[in-house]
């Protein structure tokens, strides 16, 4: 389905500027009729890329989002140009990582508020 694997011979993406760092990315439609900037040069293995950043190429020229779960450990896929973008704020690559980050820091203020019952340190005095 991909036209990953066919050889050195590969359609030049047409390319542009990224308006935040002004570095050339390939510039390529989507399946959507939509455009989207990605990284030049780049072709990690997808099981390394987040489900929803792997952007595959299709034997017309356009991508799109690589929905196979789990990912063939050999498939490579395209990232968007903005995850590398040293000029944009990273999105949240792993939203399950980033609630259970959030969840522990609400555990940490739960345990230093001083109204909620404190797990005992020591055993109590009985004696
Ligand atoms: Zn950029």
């Amino acid at each position: 389905m991909g036209a990953l694997g066919e050889g050195p011979r590969r359609l030049r993406d047409r390319q542009s500027r990224c308006l935040y760092c002004g570095l050339l990315a390939d510039r390529v439609a989507t399946l959507d009729y939509d455009w989207v900037l990605l990284e030049p040069e780049m072709e990690p293995l997808a099981h390394t890329v987040p489900a929803e950043h792997r952007w595959i190429v299709l034997s017309d020229g356009r991508v799109t989002v690589y929905g196979v779960c789990p990912p063939d450990p050999f498939q490579r896929c395209r990232i968007e140009h903005r995850l590398a973008c040293s000029a944009q704020p990273l999105p949240d690559l792993w939203p399950w990582l980033t609630s259970l980050r959030v969840e522990n820091g609400r555990q940490v203020e739960r345990q230093k508020d001083p109204e909620s019952p404190q797990p005992p340190e020591t055993l109590p005095d009985t004696g």
